[in-house]
């Protein structure tokens, strides 16, 4: 399942910005996983020739689609697994939501949540053209999280925080994992991790530039 019938196109394009993501470290099965996914059918269709270049691009809404190598670097820090239920917050143009639903199988399923409705309906339409059905997008604030799927085995955050939302806390299984970006104009991304007996640690990746979440638990409009 997947990749559709354009998923051919830019074949070679794909496989040499992949390559390219190899000096970050980036683990061989979240390598694989984007190798599957076409990132032209993401990004608005005057943007596709860029679309193998390994930077974030417009999509509307003054949102952006990250960069490959913080949609990689964030996967292979959520260490995702076959049949896993995942929420991320953030759906853009649904690439990150796609390709960690490569990474969960068939046998699991992704949630992303979108405030801003053009680009829900965005998400929605790329996921649907490149063939993937194990992804559920959502238009509400994603600072609350998802109560109604909740517990997560993971939750990946693609937009930064002022602080870590309890409700997103809240919603993540014990011995869940949870990237997040937060801060405004400095930001750090966290890999937090929930305990068995439901404390978390919370441990510093580094500097990141990411949209501000705009919600309950996000800042201001
Ligand atoms: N993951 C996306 C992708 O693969 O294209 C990129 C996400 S973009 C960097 C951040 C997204 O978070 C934007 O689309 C923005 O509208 C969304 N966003 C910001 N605050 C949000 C919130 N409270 N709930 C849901 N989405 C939010």
């Amino acid at each position: 399942m997947g990749g559709g019938e354009n998923s051919v196109e830019y074949e070679e394009e794909r496989a040499l910005l992949i390559e390219s993501l190899k000096r970050h470290g980036i683990s061989e099965r979240v390598l694989s996983a984007m190798r599957e996914v076409p990132r032209h059918l993401f990004v608005p269709e005057n943007r596709r020739n860029q679309a193998y270049v390994d930077s974030p691009l417009p999509i509307g809404h003054s949102q952006t689609i990250s960069a490959p190598h913080m949609v990689a670097i964030m996967c292979d820090l959520l260490d995702l697994k076959e049949g896993q239920k995942v929420l991320e917050i953030g759906a853009g143009s649904g690439y990150n939501a796609a390709v960690m639903s490569r990474l969960v199988g068939n046998t699991g399923m992704v949630y992303s949540i979108e405030r801003i409705e053009a680009l829900a309906d965005f998400a929605q339409n790329n996921l649907m053209n490149a063939g993937y059905n194990n992804v559920k997008i959502i238009l509400d604030d994603g600072s609350l999280g998802y109560p109604q799927e909740a517990p997560f085995d993971r939750i990946c955050v693609t937009a930064s925080a002022p602080d870590t939302p309890q409700p997103l806390v809240d919603q993540l299984r014990s011995g869940g994992l949870m990237v997040i970006p937060e801060g405004d104009s400095y930001q750090q991304l966290f890999a937090i991790k929930k305990k068995a007996d439901g404390t978390v640690t919370k441990e510093e990746w580094g500097g990141v530039i990411f949209v501000p979440m705009i919600g309950k638990y996000g800042f201001d409009v």
